[in-house]
């Protein structure tokens, strides 16, 4: 689809002539070596060298200046020194240039590739950098130029018709299906390196450095149609233009994969935020959540990105999660069966039909159960024997096929035997080959065949637990919200109290979250002891006593909640040991007499807005032990009426929430609309930062759940 942020990045990526201005004959240096790719990758246009002071360029006539070309120019790479890019892109702009790659450092980064020397870029003050990005976004715009960089490492389409290498990557890609975006231009080289050792070819591959302009949200927009592609690899170091890239990330993963390396895993971002919900749904669980729902598979390093995209390429997905593993060695087959189960997948039976087969076909000693195992006289023809059947059994959705390569037997054929017989069974076939080199013959053959062959099960399962995903996410269709009554005019009127933003004192925050449909337990507030006791009969018993006050975030800490109280004499002792307690550190100091709840479930739902990201929902097990526990599952906005159910069915403690010793399920359906209830407050006052009940108190369905602490803190307006 072609759009506002996808026009002009032909004159980028498809140019008819190319310019490299800074262009040298120091050997080592940058521009020298741009001009080396452009000849070395076969250009199909011409390539102007621009250096005043050469006539020669790599045995290619240098010019003067830009404006010296006597021909039009459509790409212009800049490896001038950074005082003079803005003349040069001035100069690129008047000459009707389309696209400028400017490789050049020493703008709104410090540090990276410098082409000046390392000490003279140092030097450079942070703020002229940023003046001068400035600027070339704007000299960019005005002549309608789009631009990739600064401080990037070029860019790449190797498309018949242009084959043009617009970098100074040491490797030269071949061409193939894969469409690279790094954010990095350093892991660019590495990343280029590495495709093509993992044999895998490049449609096209930009390193964007700064973003000055085009950004990867772009490219993925220029890449969603262009039927080179087939799938799109990002290194990421941050999800920057968030808007931009959910949206176009959301549509082109719908039509091709993407998969994604981001650094950053540890963030310390979430430091700053002071519920629980914003501990635990730190900065890095925000990019997890968004590259998640958005279609994006998010891997843990380029090994793992490499092995599924050629996966992704030459195999199906998987249906579903049952795996059949079929090997010649007890030790692997059972590698590979925990890995598996580890990420996810599931070693079931197989189908009868497939079990007779196999014990017609096999030796006694075989084992014919998942994992099926040939032993290690298994030949070729045993193998074609055993795969003929399981890679049609209805019950299979994938195959790993290990092979541990004994020396009597002709590990080509076996791999032979694996292609031929799996061919078009339109189930993944993934082979996990051990104790072989690559690149013989058996490996060919596999690679051939469109077959990923790995060395170690676990990367095998990493990859088909991914592809699974990707299946689930395909699949995957929003669901409507439902209806939700509220009273927003009630809520504005106690949340207009609080201009200066912190907050929100406990009885309005709980006013607010009723306002909006989220039931609490009966309570009173109180001043002192008598007044407890009283408000306590009322209750009627048992009653929670809690000591409130704007300043006590987290009243357990200070043994400020006192549960199970039966009686008035109890009542009135937690009472005044709260205010004597208390009443010194806090003086807005306040007692809450509260219905003690009946449920049985502690969970929490609640909402950080993320600076990037916009509102992060949370829902998990709740209770004070929250911070220990840490099972909290996060997404970010908006959420659709199916999330909540999911969000807490991926607990890893979500057997708690359904029938556990004796206990009945818990109403999970009630946590759920209060989460979306806390949505829909959320998306009423932007002004909310933070919103958190915790915990609400399931009971089984119909049986009175309710929320028992809730908080609110406000931006100031
Ligand atoms: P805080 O989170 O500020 O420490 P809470 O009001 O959440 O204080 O209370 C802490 C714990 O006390 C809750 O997690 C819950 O286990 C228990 N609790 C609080 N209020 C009630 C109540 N009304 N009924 C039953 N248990 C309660
Ligand atoms: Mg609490």
């Amino acid at each position: 689809m072609t759009n506002d942020r996808t026009q002009g990045l032909d004159g980028l990526f498809r140019p008819r002539s190319v310019a490299v201005v800074g262009a040298s004959r120091r050997p080592g240096s940058i521009g020298r070596q741009v001009v080396a790719n452009l000849i070395r990758g076969g250009f199909e246009g011409p390539v102007y060298p621009v250096n005043p002071k050469a006539e020669v360029v790599l045995s290619v006539p240098s010019f003067a200046s830009v404006r010296a070309i006597p021909g039009k120019v459509d790409l212009a790479v800049l490896v001038v020194p950074p005082d003079a890019v803005l003349r040069v892109a001035e100069e690129c702009g008047k000459k009707g240039v389309k696209g400028l790659v400017v490789i050049t450092a020493g703008f709104r980064e410090i540090g990276g590739i410098g082409i000046e020397r390392e000490d003279k870029l140092r030097a450079i003050a942070d703020r002229e950098g940023i003046e001068r990005e400035a600027k070339l976004a704007r000299i960019a715009a005005k002549y309608r130029m789009r631009v990739v960089g600064p401080n990037c490492m070029g860019i790449v389409n190797t498309e018949p018709g242009f084959s043009l290498d617009a970098s100074f990557s040491a490797t030269l890609p071949r061409p193939g299906a894969v469409a690279m975006v790094s954010q990095s231009g350093a892991l660019g080289e590495a990343i280029l390196a590495d495709a093509a050792q993992a044999g895998l070819g490049v449609a096209m591959f930009a390193s964007v450095g700064n973003r000055v302009d085009v950004t990867a949200a772009d490219l993925l927009g220029y890449w969603e149609d262009d039927p080179h592609v087939r799938v799109i690899l990002l290194y990421l170091e941050t999800v920057g233009e968030a808007a931009d890239f959910v949206a176009v990330a959301r549509r082109v993963a719908r039509k091709k994969p993407i998969i994604a390396v981001k650094s950053g895993r540890s963030d310390a971002g979430a430091a700053a935020a002071s519920s629980h919900t914003g501990s635990v749904a730190g900065a890095d669980v925000a990019v997890d959540t968004l590259l998640a729902q958005c279609g994006v598979l998010r891997v843990d390093n380029f090994r793992d990105m490499f092995a599924l995209a050629r996966a992704l390429l030459d195999q199906p997905l998987p249906k579903g999660p049952r795996m059949a593993v079929v090997t010649n060695a007890g030790g692997p087959g059972i590698l590979a069966t925990d890995a598996l189960a580890a990420s996810g997948l599931s070693i079931d039976e197989l189908s009868k039909a497939t079990t007779k087969a196999l014990q017609k076909a096999l030796p006694v000693e075989a084992s014919t159960r998942n994992p099926i195992d040939l032993i290690a006289s298994a030949d070729a023809a045993r193998y074609r024997a055993a795969l003929r059947p399981v890679a049609r059994d209805p019950s299979v959705d994938g195959l790993v096929v290990l092979f541990v390569s004994p020396v009597m037997i002709d590990a080509a054929a076996v791999a032979q035997a694996i292609v031929d017989e799996t061919k078009g069974c339109g189930r993944p076939v993934l082979a996990c080959v051990m104790g072989r080199q690559r690149g013989d013959e058996a490996q060919r053959i596999l690679d051939g065949g469109g077959i990923p062959v790995f060395r170690y099960p676990e990367d095998a399962a990493t990859t088909l637990r991914a592809m699974l995903r990707r299946q689930h996410w395909l699949q995957r269709r929003p669901t409507k919200l439902p209806k939700l009554r509220v009273q927003r005019a009630a809520a504005a009127r106690i949340l207009a109290r609080y201009r200066d933003g912190g907050w929100v004192a406990g009885n309005d925050a709980e006013a607010v979250l009723a306002a909006y449909g989220v039931p609490f337990p009966e309570s009173r507030r109180v001043r002192t002891a008598g007044e407890a006791v009283a408000a306590a009969h009322e209750l009627g018993w048992p009653v929670v006593l809690k000591a409130e006050s704007r300043e006590l975030v987290h009243k357990s800490e200070h043994r400020a909640v006192r549960t199970g109280l039966r009686n008035g004499e109890e009542v009135f002792a937690a009472a005044n040991d709260l205010l004597t307690r208390l009443r010194g550190e806090f003086r807005d100091l306040r007692l809450q007499v509260q219905s003690q709840a009946k449920g049985h479930r502690e969970v929490l739902v609640g909402m950080t807005r993320d600076p990037r990201y916009g509102p992060v929902y949370a829902a998990g097990l709740g209770g004070v032990q929250v911070e220990v526990m840490r099972d909290v599952a996060v997404r970010v906005g908006p959420l659709d009426g199916d999330d909540p159910r999911e969000m807490f069915l991926g607990l890893k403690g979500a057997r708690l929430l359904g029938p556990f010793r004796g206990a009945p399920a818990a109403d999970v359906q009630l946590a759920g609309t209060a989460l979306l209830r806390l949505q829909q407050l959320v998306e009423d006052f932007p002004a909310i930062a933070e919103v958190e009940i915790n915990p609400f108190i399931l009971a089984a369905p119909g049986g009175g759940s309710v929320a028992v602490d809730g908080r609110i803190r406000l931006e100031a307006r």
